[in-house]
Formats: structure tokens, C-alpha cells, sequence
């Protein structure tokens, strides 16, 4: 096919020149103050957030990683105590428990792409503490199923949440359904930032006194050394960025969801595609951090788009969690391995036309149409 499209799967530039005028301001602001670690800017961001999410407390730190490891730390997983996670989930996630001190447990993720809750109880030892799913995707898992099994078994509940600020389930927004959850601003996550960035989140106030110290050197507000702690904080730079576009988050939702119901729409007849819950659906409110489909052929399809121009993503360089054999992980999850053979991520961002989404249905149709 002869044609000279160009459509990235993602456009870093994009997250600076779309709105170069307004950040300079924001960055000369803060940095002709010398307002650079823990000042308005950090405060106003952390009530706003908190705010947004109907919840206590938001506590920025350095990245969602160090994020969840405060949250786990802060809401008392101690050493060798068992996390039951989805194995369909950043290394990060797995990463935070082990730092915490304890056990990840991956399990199978579900047809959803999020941790299923019929495979949590036969993961369940006398060592496990917690349930710790991510929201992949921007999508919120069963967390219903998921918190009555905690309750059953008295384990904790933590989420990922750093692909899905906005994302609900019945209403209540992902993050705030458990002891504590973290956000990332990775600048390619819904809200990014112009580098690392993370915040955590909880309903607890006893957990709030505790990341504060955790990400401050062990300090509290009055600078007294309660415990053993971190450096990892949210750079006052980048939550005056955040505060901003926190302003203008609806609209990001707005259009993420817009374009999942345009792919929804053009490829659901495509029968060699499986695709994401749809933005119509009435129990989820999706944001769209990823648009991740099961394809026939996948890697075919891959190389397809590519040469007409249309960069996709697998996520996770294809490996699931359980699959990291030199970190230890023993499970055997053949619904996952079968699952992450089929997984790719079209463009999905701010700044795709109407007429590009067309063009990059049409080359997955075309595609389609010369295999049996
Ligand atoms: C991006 C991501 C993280 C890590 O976020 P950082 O801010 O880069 O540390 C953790 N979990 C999931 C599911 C992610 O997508």
C-alpha cells in the first residue's frame, strides 16, 4: 500500500507543544520563586486531587512505584506477608511489594484484562494479607467481588490505580476503594506530567500521617522523626503542571472515551478482534489509558499496521509477571500466557483525528479481509 501516514502510537513532543505558553508560565512562575520542593503549588495539588476523588488525602511523591510501596508500608504489610496481584500488570506493581518487604502473588488475569476474582481464593495462604489488583488500562476491576472476598478472608485491599485517575465503578472512582491505592503522572499516563511524578491515595488518616513521613526522610509536618523513611516527593514544578491540567481533566476523559467508542463502533464486526468494555457500559466508567485489544494473528497485524504507518504497543514487552522466571516467580497461569499472545495497544492519545482513527480502522479491516 502506498501512503505516506504517520500516526504514532505516541507523541511525546505533543505533551509540551500543545500547550507550550501556558506551562512556560507555570514553570517561571514557580522557578522565579525558588518554589521548588514541597510548597503551595504541592499543597494545592494534593487537596485538589483528594477533592476530585471524593477522598481524604493525597500525598505526592517522586513516581507511582515508590507510590505504592509507601502505600503498602503504610497500611502494614510487613515482612513475608503474601500480595495476591494480577499477573497482567506493570513490573512496578510487583516491584512494591517486594520492596515492601513481602510476597507478590501474581494470578490469572480475566476476560476483562483485569485480575479475576474466581482465581483469588485458590491463591489464599496462611501468609496472605492483602489483595492488591491494578486498574489496567484506565478500567476499574471487580472491586465488589474483590473486597468480599477480602472481607471474607480479613485481607487488605490496595490498588494500582496508575493508569486510571477518573475511572469508576457504581460511581466510585478507582484508587479509593481500598486501605490505600497510588496514581502515576508518567507524562504518557492520562494526566502526565513533564516527568516522573506519583501520589498516594487513601480514606485513613492514620495512614496519611504515615506516608507523610515515609516519603520525607521519616519526618513529620514539624519536622520530628517518627519512623525509618524515604526521599520521594512530587516536585513543586510538576504539581503546578498537575493542578493545571488537573483543571482540564474532564475534557481529557472527554475525548478518550470518544475515541474508544469510535474504535468500538468501527471494528465490532471485525470477528478476529476482541474488543475493550465499551464506554456505554453502565457499571464502569472507563478512561481509556490504553485502548488493548485481543487480535487473531496479532503479531501479523502488528507488522501490517506498521508498514502503512500506524505504530501500536504491546504492553509489557509481552511478559507477564508470572513469566519473570530470573525474579523468582513458580505460577502457572496458562490462561494469562495464552492471553499475552493476543494483546495489542492501538494509538490512543490526545491528539489523533477523527480521520486518522478511520484510516487506522480501515488498515485493521483490510487487513482482516485477506485472511481466512
Ligand atoms: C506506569 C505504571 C506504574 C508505575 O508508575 P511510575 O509513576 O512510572 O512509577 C505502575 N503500575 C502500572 C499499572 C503502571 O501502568
Amino acid at each position: 500500500m502506498n501512503t505516506n501516514k504517520n500516526i504514532p502510537f505516541f507523541d511525546y513532543p505533543y505533551l509540551f507543544k500543545s500547550e507550550e505558553n501556558e506551562l512556560l508560565e507555570i514553570i517561571t512562575n514557580v522557578a522565579r520563586r525558588g518554589a521548588f520542593i514541597a510548597q503551595k503549588e504541592l499543597d494545592d495539588f494534593e487537596k485538589n486531587l483528594a477533592s476530585y476523588l471524593n477522598v481524604g488525602f493525597a500525598v505526592g511523591v517522586g513516581n507511582a512505584t515508590d507510590g505504592l510501596e509507601l502505600a503498602l508500608r503504610a497500611g502494614s504489610i510487613e515482612q513475608d506477608d503474601e500480595v495476591i496481584i494480577c499477573s497482567h500488570t506493570m513490573l512496578a506493581t510487583a516491584v512494591a511489594v517486594h520492596f515492601a518487604g513481602a510476597i507478590a502473588v501474581p494470578i490469572d488475569s480475566g476476560v476483562n484484562h483485569l485480575m479475576d476474582p474466581d482465581k483469588i481464593e485458590s491463591a489464599i495462604t496462611g501468609k496472605t494479607k492483602a489483595i492488591f489488583p491494578t486498574q489496567i488500562n484506565g478500567c476499574t476491576a471487580e472491586m465488589d467481588a474483590i473486597l468480599f472476598i477480602a472481607e471474607k478472608h480479613n485481607l487488605l485491599v490496595f490498588e494500582d490505580a496508575a493508569q486510571a485517575l477518573g475511572a469508576k465503578m457504581n460511581g466510585q472512582y478507582a484508587g479509593t476503594f481500598g486501605a490505600a491505592s497510588a496514581i502515576s503522572f508518567y507524562p504518557a499516563k492520562v494526566m502526565g506530567c513533564l516527568g516522573d511524578g506519583g501520589a498516594v491515595i487513601t480514606d485513613d488518616a492514620a495512614i496519611y500521617d504515615k506516608l507523610v513521613m515515609l516519603r520525607d526522610f521519616g519526618r513529620n509536618t514539624n519536622g520530628d522523626v517518627g519512623m525509618w523513611g524515604r526521599n520521594t516527593r512530587l516536585d513543586n514544578i510538576q504539581a503546578a503542571i498537575l493542578d493545571y491540567r488537573l483543571g482540564n481533566y474532564k475534557d481529557v476523559i472527554k475525548r478518550r472515551r470518544e475515541i474508544a467508542g469510535i474504535y468500538n463502533e468501527r471494528l465490532s464486526h471485525v470477528k478476529k478482534l476482541v474488543l475493550p468494555r465499551p464506554p456505554g457500559d453502565k457499571k464502569y466508567f472507563d478512561v481509556y489509558q490504553n485502548y488493548e485489544i485481543e487480535a487473531d494473528n496479532r503479531d501479523e497485524l502488528k507488522q501490517y499496521l506498521e508498514k502503512n504507518g500506524v505504530g501500536t504497543l504491546i504492553q509489557w514487552d509481552g511478559i507477564a509477571i508470572h513469566q519473570y522466571k530470573q525474579l523468582g516467580f513458580t505460577q502457572n497461569l496458562p490462561f494469562t500466557d495464552k492471553l499475552f499472545e493476543r494483546l495489542l495497544m492501538l494509538p490512543m492519545n490526545m491528539n489523533i483525528t477523527n480521520e486518522e482513527l478511520d484510516y487506522v480502522c480501515g488498515i485493521i479491516e483490510s487487513f482482516y479481509s485477506k485472511i481466512k
